[in-house]
């Protein structure tokens, strides 16, 4: 089942063609429009009209959320305001907000993406689409709200919030389909269960959900709990907000709407890009934005792209899910290290807490990764082969993840400090 058939399942030469021209087009936008990428542009002797192939994109300038923050409030939109119909911001609470903008158009386009991935995650004129994203500045809720219009399904925006009363609604209104981020459903999953009511009160079939990364083990968890196919989906407010990849059925990867946006995974250290297949930082480029184009925009999200293609006969290529973000990358003996990579290994493991703790040292000039984990009391006070062999495996399986070997010690529950808000996974004793 697709939206835009022909688009989603283009020939990869036929594809590269229209986007190129696009990338033209989205360049001269901004040369022209823009005085920030006019700037940049004249600083790295880049022509505007010079552009005859893709391979031109590694020439340009990248843009980061400070730049954003920089030009606050307008000052990277590439159409006067009274051509802007809609404006979403970030919420600022690391620092300035962010402020984007749609034209009309825009806000089309926008709508028909979001449509691609209510229908590739099973949603149709059918369902009933509860969106329980926040409704406001933030993108999640209206962005996903005009695609379910789009596809025909009957949507209920009851925002976010008030668990019970989404619950109740979720039964009375035959709720089908459940938008929101992962830990909110799996918030909605665990009230139901507390409150003892049968999963047949409910009609829900799918759920799709991102604005956070999430673990396959969440995946398992929600869709067990919930008798629902979980999809994953993916998008920025800085390049348009959701509908830039999504999950189809098979659930091993988002396909990105490349037709759309352009995607690069580079190495956040070095800006270059990585080896086909190997874990980076996201870089999207808009391609037909009108008000808000952006160039090699650094989403800080780290990914990898998967080029197999997929058996549910889409061409556009995929991204894993999002396994977190390069500002919290570690190197340690020259190997990049995202604390993501070992959270997931630990994830995956039987008995084990999501309490872990990442302890680099330096012993002479020797780096040395110590993860503690706490396990559960059954496990702990096992006897020492059991324990053995169970760090065997968490080695084993976190050395092929990193490339590294490293430490395992496996702890008492409650033993690794809490607290309050974002919990320390990262002690670097090194003094470097
Ligand atoms: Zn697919």
């Amino acid at each position: 089942m697709y939206w835009h058939e022909e688009k989603e399942c283009m020939g990869r030469e036929e594809l590269e063609q229209l986007q190129l021209e696009r990338l033209q087009a989205t360049i001269y936008r901004v040369a022209t429009h823009v005085p920030f990428y006019r700037q940049k542009f004249k600083e790295l002797n880049i022509d505007p009209d010079g552009f005859t192939s893709l391979e031109g994109l590694r020439s340009l300038p990248f843009t980061t959320k400070q730049d954003l923050r920089d030009n606050y409030p307008y000052g990277l939109f590439a159409v006067p305001l009274r051509d802007v119909v809609r404006v979403h911001s970030s919420s600022g609470t690391t620092g300035q907000a962010t402020v984007v903008g749609y034209t009309g158009n825009d806000i089309k386009t926008w709508s028909s993406l979001t449509a691609r991935v209510l229908t590739a995650a099973g949603v149709s004129k059918e369902d009933v689409v509860q969106i329980a994203f926040g409704y406001g500045l933030f993108t999640g809720g209206f962005g996903l709200h005009y695609g379910a219009e789009l596809v025909g399904a009957s949507v209920i925006p009851i925002s976010s919030g008030n668990t019970r009363r989404q619950l109740q609604i979720m039964q009375d209104f035959r709720t089908t389909a459940l938008i929101c981020t992962p830990s909110y459903a799996l918030l909605l999953a665990d009230t139901i269960e507390e409150l003892g009511i049968p999963l047949n009160a409910f009609s829900l079939k799918y759920g799709l959900f991102g604005a956070e990364p999430w673990s396959e083990a969440m995946r398992r968890e929600i869709q067990e709990k919930l008798n629902i196919v979980a999809t994953d989906n993916y998008g920025l407010s800085e390049v348009m907000g959701p509908g830039v990849a999504g999950e189809c059925r098979e659930r091993r990867g988002l396909h990105v709407n490349e037709d759309h946006f352009l995607v690069e995974i580079i190495n956040p250290e070095t800006l270059e890009p990585v080896a086909p297949g190997e874990l980076g930082e996201l870089v999207l480029t808009t391609l037909t934005k009108e008000a808000f184009p952006i160039i090699r925009y650094r989403t800080r999200d780290l990914t990898r792209l998967i080029e197999e293609p997929c058996p549910c006969g889409r061409t556009l290529r995929r991204i894993e899910r999002i396994t977190g973000r390069s500002d919290d990358m570690l190197i340690v003996k020259g190997v990049n290290v995202y604390p993501s990579q070992i959270e997931n290994v630990i994830f995956e493991i039987e008995g084990t807490k999501p309490h872990y703790q990442i302890v680099v040292e330096r012993e002479g000039r020797i780096d040395k990764i110590t993860v503690l984990i706490e396990v559960v009391e059954s496990i702990f006070f096992d006897e020492m082969r059991k324990q053995g062999r169970i760090i065997d495996t968490i080695k084993q399986k976190l050395a092929s993840e990193l490339g590294i070997g490293v430490e395992v010690k496996l702890v008492e529950e409650k033993s690794l400090g809490r607290s309050e808000g974002k919990a320390q996974r990262i002690i670097d004793n090194r003094k470097l």
